[in-house]
């Protein structure tokens, strides 16, 4: 059923930062959007710089900057003053420790004041930040420091038992753990950081960093291969700061909540960034989704900005369904959300429960920022991304055989959705992957990997991802480093891993096997290798399922084919089998 056009009103083009859009792109420009940033008078930009001490330096100290609910409902309050001294406190902390610009320093952390203190001095100390997701296993955590070579890891002390400890010392790299949550004697060989930072000064001048100076190593996935870990600069700040007045209608004083963890780039740049350069307060709730928690967060909050995902939409949804009471949020003013397609279910549900819609936007690790989006005062087509952003030129393309790029210009034609590069997030390279890295780009193109449609009204539709990644309740799996866990169990010949369709996750990872000569399935091995995966993968990235197959259908060249297993599952057309190899089932 094609959806109605959903209208915006007058009054919401005269409320809207970003009131009409053709004057907006007429008149962008990435200069002057730098222009509205502090910066260094050499000419040198921080991000944490934009984020706490412009801030502060424009009287807006005493300002809410972060409201952290804890899992218990404790609250506790961080004006823009005491954000800045705390993040103070951790870059002197660093600094006691020897690590300084261009060191790594990683956060394996839960949602906790800690984690966005910890982000914001890394950066004023001119370190480089890279969250790291508090449910991934060993093996994604291992895998990510060791390519970034990690000098420094904070996190907790289980998650440190539990997921680093034993490996540690293999990782040459990493000088110091801080453990946040020690009081005083902190295990051998980590340091507690409560009384570090208490003994720390709490002046700090943020250290002069260059636009280009790397800020935040962010990881992401891909087909094959290791986990790519995507360099972004300081100069990034600008479309951190300009994107969320545009895309997420963010003004001073709004009481803003971005549902992503932080361990992943959402959280980050829209999550902690964004949100301070714009002059907001921050809502951050440490508990896992529960529904009437969420409501009772949006209403007593008095949240203004919401930006959440489609995955926590769906389940909103699915409670809403058992008990429709309105959400009762009047202060809530616009509502975003990001990382996977959105059903025009969900939008329109958001008129129903909240008397406004949900705007979708589009953007990836390696973009650093949105560059896709429903804007507040834009008509919404339920089910479509939305309109480039000022200052980001997409198009849709085609790869001919022989490698060259062509735009298909032609309204709803199918192709790779593509961006010109020139927008100042963009990343500047995959860490140690130069060939990697300039695969994406051809013809003047950053190639997204994804494959859209533009209408003849400029909206681009989301149709899939043009790779064998996996999106499951927004986080990116690369089945890759899920099959390498798979092949460890000594009873695996063969692995291969797709993502199956789910109502409410988007997609589920689902394993196939192939035993090793002279082995039988059973349920008992079955289970045996869902709880391997799930202790060295974590919950978040392990599959949900496996399946055993005699062996795995696979090209001439010894490539196993994902897509025929997914084609097979779905019992849709298997396509073409040119190269398959004959295979026994
Ligand atoms: P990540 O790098 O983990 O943020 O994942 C980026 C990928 O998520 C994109 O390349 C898309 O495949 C998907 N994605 C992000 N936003 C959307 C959206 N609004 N609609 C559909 N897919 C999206």
């Amino acid at each position: 059923m094609p959806w109605a056009t959903l209208r915006k009103t007058p009054s919401d083009r005269a409320s809207a930062n970003l009131g009409d859009y053709e004057t907006a792109i007429a008149s962008f420009s990435w200069d002057q959007a730098r222009g509205e940033l502090a910066g260094f008078p050499d000419g040198g930009l921080n991000i944490a710089h934009e984020a706490l001490d412009r801030q502060v330096q424009a009287g807006r100290g005493a300002q809410l900057a972060l409201r952290w609910i804890g899992r218990d409902d404790a609250v506790r309050d961080f004006t823009y003053a005491q954000l800045t001294a705390q993040a103070n406190r951790f870059a002197n902390v660093l600094g006691s420790l020897g690590i300084g610009k261009g060191d790594r320093v990683y956060a394996l952390l839960g949602r906790t004041p800690e984690l966005y203190v910890a982000a914001l001095g890394t950066l004023k100390a001119g370190a480089v930040f890279t969250p790291l997701f508090s449910a991934f296993g060993p093996e994604p955590i291992r895998a990510r420091m060791e390519i970034g070579e990690a000098n420094v890891l904070v996190t907790s002390q289980a998650l440190y038992h539990r997921k680093v400890e034993a490996w540690r010392a293999e990782l040459g790299s990493l000088r110091q753990v801080l453990l946040t949550d020690c009081a005083a004697e902190a295990p051998a060989g980590t340091i507690a950081l409560a009384p570090a930072m208490a003994r720390a000064a709490e002046a700090f001048e943020t250290v002069r960093t260059g636009p280009e100076d790397m800020a935040l190593l962010h990881f992401t996935s891909g087909t094959t291969g290791k986990p790519k870990g995507a360099v972004h600069v300081h100069e990034a700040v600008v479309a951190h700061h300009i994107t969320g007045r545009t895309a997420l209608d963010l003004r001073p004083g709004d009481i803003y909540w971005c549902t992503a963890d932080p361990g992943w780039v959402t959280g980050t740049s829209y999550g902690i960034i964004s949100p301070l350069t714009n002059g907001v307060t921050l809502v951050v709730d440490e508990a896992e989704f529960d529904a009437e928690r969420w409501r009772t967060i949006l209403r007593e909050q008095k949240v203004t900005v919401w930006y959440t995902a489609p995955t926590a939409i769906r389940m909103l949804m699915r409670a809403w369904a058992q008990d429709p009471r309105p959400f009762g949020v009047p202060d809530l003013r616009f509502m975003a959300s990001v990382g996977e397609p959105l059903n025009p279910e969900a939008v329109v549900w958001g008129l129903q429960a909240f008397g406004r819609p949900f705007h979708d936007n589009w953007w990836q690790t390696e973009t650093g920022g949105i560059m896709i989006a429903n804007f507040a005062a834009m008509d919404i087509k339920p089910g479509s991304m939305g309109r480039p952003l000022p200052g980001v030129s997409a198009g849709i393309v085609e790869r001919s055989p022989e490698g060259d790029i062509r735009e298909l210009e032609t309204p709803m034609a199918l192709g790779e959705l593509a961006l010109r590069p020139g927008w100042p997030s963009i990343m500047r390279g995959y860490l140690h992957e130069e060939a990697r890295f300039r695969k994406c780009f051809a013809g003047g193109w950053y190639l997204t990997g994804d494959l859209a449609m533009r209408d003849s009204d400029g909206y681009y539709w989301f149709v899939g991802r043009a790779d064998d990644v996996i999106k499951s309740a927004g986080h990116l799996i690369g089945p890759f480093e899920v099959e390498s866990v798979l092949m460890e169990h000594p009873a695996v010949a063969e692995a291969a891993v797709i993502g199956l369709p789910d109502p409410v996750s988007g997609e589920v990872v689902k394993a196939y096997v192939a035993l090793k000569a002279g082995l039988d399935a059973s349920e008992a091995l079955r289970r045996e290798l869902l709880g391997h995966a799930r202790k060295r993968l974590g919950a978040a990235v392990a599959p949900k399922d496996v399946a055993f197959r005699l062996n795995l259908p696979k090209t001439r060249s010894g490539k196993i084919m994902r897509r025929l297993l997914k084609a097979r599952e779905l019992g849709l057309p298997e396509g073409d089998l040119s190269t398959l190899e004959s295979e026994e089932r």
